[in-house]
C-alpha cells in the first residue's frame, strides 16, 4: 500500500514528459493530482489543470491557494517544471543563464515556499524535486548543472528545516530519459532523436535510455508510506551511468 489514497498532489510541469507520467502514476495510486504548467488547461487532459508560470512567486502562491480551496488540501509537491538552454560558456548569454536558473531553481523555491505553509500547518507533507545527473557536470549545461546541483543543496536544507513538521523532502536525479526535452537536445546538435538515444545508451551500463514511467515510479515511492523515513536524499535514476 502506497498510502496515496485521498492525498492531494501538485505536479509542476505535469502537462508532458516525466511530469505527465508522474501525474498518471500518482492518480493510479489513488491521489488527486493538480497539474500546474504553462497553458496546462490547453495542453493537459488532466481533470485538475492550472495555468501557472513557476517563475512568478505571486502567481504560484495564488494558484496553490486555489488548488487547496478546490481540492481540499495539499499533501504532495513534485517540483518537475524545467527547461534547458544549452551553450558552452563563451556562447552562453545572460538570458540563457537567468532563464534556466529562474525556472529550474527559483521555480522550486517559489513552489516550496507556497506549499510549506499548508504542510507545516497540517504537520505532514512530501516534497520531491527533479534534479539531474547533469548536477555532476555536463558539457554545454553550466546553467542547468548549477540549477540542478542547487536543487540538491536546497533539498538537503529543506529536509532539516521541515523535518520537525513531519515533511519529507527529497530529490531525484534522472540520467537520460526519452522526452521532448532530450529530443530537443538531439535536434540542437543536429542528431536524429533515436540515433542520439542509441549513442547515449552505449555509455549507460543498462545499455538503454530511461522512460518517463521509470522516474515516475521512484517519485511515487518517495511520496508514499514506504519511504516514510527517507528525507534529505537525492536518488539517481540513471541506469548505472556515472
Ligand atoms: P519536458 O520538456 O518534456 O517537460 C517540462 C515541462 O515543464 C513542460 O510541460 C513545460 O511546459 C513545463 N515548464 C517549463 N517551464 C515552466 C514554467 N516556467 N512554469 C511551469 N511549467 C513550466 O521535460 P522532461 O524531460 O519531462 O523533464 C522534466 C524534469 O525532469 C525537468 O525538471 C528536467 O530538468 C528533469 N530532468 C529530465 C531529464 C531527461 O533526460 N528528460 C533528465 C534529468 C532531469
Amino acid at each position: 500500500m502506497s498510502g496515496l489514497t485521498g492525498k492531494v498532489a501538485v505536479v509542476t510541469g505535469g502537462a508532458q514528459g516525466i511530469g505527465a507520467a508522474t501525474v498518471r502514476r500518482l492518480e493510479e495510486e489513488g491521489a488527486t493530482v493538480a497539474v500546474v504548467d504553462l497553458d496546462a488547461r490547453k495542453r493537459s487532459d488532466a481533470v485538475h489543470a492550472y495555468d501557472c508560470d513557476v517563475t512568478d512567486l505571486a502567481a504560484v502562491e495564488e494558484v496553490f491557494a486555489r488548488i487547496v480551496a478546490d481540492l481540499g488540501g495539499l499533501d504532495i509537491l513534485v517540483n518537475n517544471a524545467g527547461i534547458t538552454r544549452d551553450n558552452l560558456l563563451f556562447k552562453m548569454s545572460k538570458d540563457d543563464w537567468d532563464s534556466v536558473l529562474s525556472v529550474n531553481l527559483s521555480g522550486v523555491f517559489h513552489c516550496c515556499k507556497a506549499a510549506q505553509k499548508y504542510m507545516t500547518a497540517q504537520r505532514s507533507g512530501k516534497i520531491v524535486s527533479l534534479s539531474s545527473r547533469s548536477a555532476l557536470g555536463n558539457r554545454g549545461q553550466a546553467n542547468y548543472a548549477a540549477a540542478k546541483a542547487g536543487i540538491q543543496a536546497f533539498t538537503a536544507t529543506l529536509a532539516i528545516e521541515l523535518g520537525p513538521f513531519n515533511v519529507n523532502v527529497n530529490a531525484v536525479a534522472p540520467g537520460y530519459i526519452a522526452t521532448a526535452m532530450t529530443a530537443a537536445t538531439a535536434a540542437r546538435v543536429g542528431a536524429d532523436p533515436e540515433e542520439h538515444q542509441r549513442t547515449a545508451a552505449e555509455r549507460i551500463p543498462l545499455h538503454r535510455v530511461g522512460r518517463p514511467e521509470e522516474v515516475a515510479s521512484v517519485i511515487a515511492f518517495l511520496v508514499g508510506d514506504d519511504a516514510s523515513y527517507v528525507s534529505g536524499q537525492t536518488l539517481y535514476i540513471n541506469g548505472g551511468a556515472r
